[in-house]
């Protein structure tokens, strides 16, 4: 383990993104901007100052231009559902710029749907530049980049399991509506939480707060921050009535890990 890894917040909106098209809330009119959320995404920067991106949201774009991302050596998947993969095609950025494939990880499953999804990527036979070049790993245990260890940990979506990522003694379980009996002893010893806390009302593939907050009190970490927030959570008042050590997460929060 070389020097301090740090985590960026690309993105800690639900699927619609928050504000909402076409909605009138409190929240989604807020001036605040910790209340502009994009679609769920992390950037890891680890020891060795290798840049992994946790999914390629539909806001991609702009992610990257608003935090001068100009470098992505790898790419975690945590599941196939259009808030999470819709940006793919960005890669072609970072592919010239970069001059390489990027190696891009997940489960089979995804991985699969990923190729059904994107079919022009992985059919295509055309040799230009239109089309983002990758290399796809399955996921079935840790694997290393950049000198640090990731942790693949099965977390339940709904009916689904997908993938939540561990490194060092950070995790991030966006998307979650469950812990598996197995997955809990990959996730002792966690310093900083980040977990699926979609809203207050019960959500059939989504953690609610209070079910949120019922994973960090049982992992004790010393910090936990809520992602994959809708518009029912406004920032600052949903942040006062939160106890100690957990928080809202918000577009562009960084810290080290
Ligand atoms: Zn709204
Ligand atoms: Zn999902
Ligand atoms: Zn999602």
């Amino acid at each position: 383990m070389s020097g301090p890894c740090s985590v960026t917040f690309l993105g800690t909106g639900t699927s619609h993104g928050v504000p909402m098209i076409g909605c009138r809330c409190g929240t989604c009119r807020s001036s605040d901007p910790r209340d502009r959320r994009s679609r769920p995404s992390i950037l890891i920067e680890t020891g060795d100052g290798a840049h992994v991106l946790i999914d390629t949201t539909p806001d991609l774009r702009s992610q990257a231009l608003a935090h001068d991302l100009d470098r992505v050596d790898a790419i975690l998947f945590t599941h196939c559902h259009a808030d999470h993969v819709m940006g793919f095609d960005e890669v072609r950025r970072f592919n010239v710029l970069q001059r390489s494939a990027i190696p891009c990880y997940g489960d089979p499953g995804t991985l699969k749907e990923l190729r059904r999804t994107f079919a022009y990527v992985f059919e295509s036979r055309d040799e230009g530049g239109g089309i983002p070049k990758v290399d796809l790993f399955p996921v079935g245990g840790p694997f290393s980049i950049g000198g640090e260890e990731f942790v693949p940990v099965p977390v339940r979506h709904g009916a689904r399991e997908i993938l939540g990522y561990r490194v060092r003694n950070f995790a991030y379980l966006t998307d979650c509506s469950g812990i598996p009996d197995r997955s809990w002893p990959l996730l002792e010893g966690l310093d900083t939480l980040v977990i699926d806390a979609l809203r207050h009302r019960p959500h059939p593939t989504h953690f609610t707060v209070e079910q949120a907050l019922a994973v960090s009190a049982r992992l004790a970490p010393a910090r936990t921050w809520l992602t994959h927030i809708c518009h029912d959570l406004a920032h600052a008042a949903t942040n006062a009535s939160l106890p100690a050590g957990v928080e809202l997460a918000y577009d562009g929060l960084q810290i080290d890990i």
